[in-house]
C-alpha cells in the first residue's frame, strides 16, 4: 500500500502546482485526458488542467486537477470556460441593470444633399506668381 500525502492546495490561486503534483495527478487519473478521454501517448504535451476552472470558482487544488492534451483539448477547454465565464458575466449584468451603452441611433438616418455641381464652381484662372516679378 502506497504511503499516502496530504494533498496540496496552492496558497493563492496564482501558485502554479509543482512538478511532483502534475506526476501524481496524472499518475492517479492512469495518464488519461479528463476532457477526451483518451489515453496521453508518450510524446504528446500535457498539461495539468483544473477540472472546474478557477474563472468560474474552481478551487486551486490537487483534488481539482487532471491531466489534460495540451493541444487540442486544453486550448478548447479554456476556451469554453472563458465562454461560460462570459455568459454568467452577462447574465449577471443583466440581471442588476447594467447595460452596454446605446450604439448607433436604429432610425433612419439623414437624406444625403446632392453633390456640388462642380461645373459651377470652377476657379479662375490661376495666375502665375512669376508673372509678376518681370
Ligand atoms: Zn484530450
Amino acid at each position: 500500500m502506497a504511503r499516502s500525502v496530504k494533498e496540496w492546495i496552492g496558497k493563492t490561486d496564482n501558485t502554479k502546482a509543482p512538478p511532483r503534483v502534475c506526476q501524481r495527478v496524472f499518475d492517479r487519473d492512469n495518464g488519461i485526458c479528463h476532457f477526451c478521454g483518451q489515453p496521453i501517448q508518450p510524446g504528446q504535451k500535457v498539461e495539468t488542467d483544473h477540472i472546474q476552472a478557477l474563472i468560474n470558482g474552481g478551487e486551486n487544488r490537487e483534488t481539482n486537477l487532471a491531466p489534460i492534451h495540451k493541444k487540442p483539448c486544453h486550448t478548447v477547454k479554456t476556451a469554453a470556460d472563458v465562454a461560460d465565464k462570459a455568459k454568467v458575466a452577462a447574465v449577471r449584468k443583466k440581471h442588476f441593470g447594467i447595460t452596454k451603452a446605446a450604439g448607433k441611433l436604429s432610425g433612419p438616418a439623414f437624406p444625403k444633399s446632392p453633390k456640388p455641381d462642380r461645373e459651377a464652381k470652377a476657379m479662375p484662372p490661376r495666375r502665375s506668381l512669376f508673372s509678376r516679378c518681370g
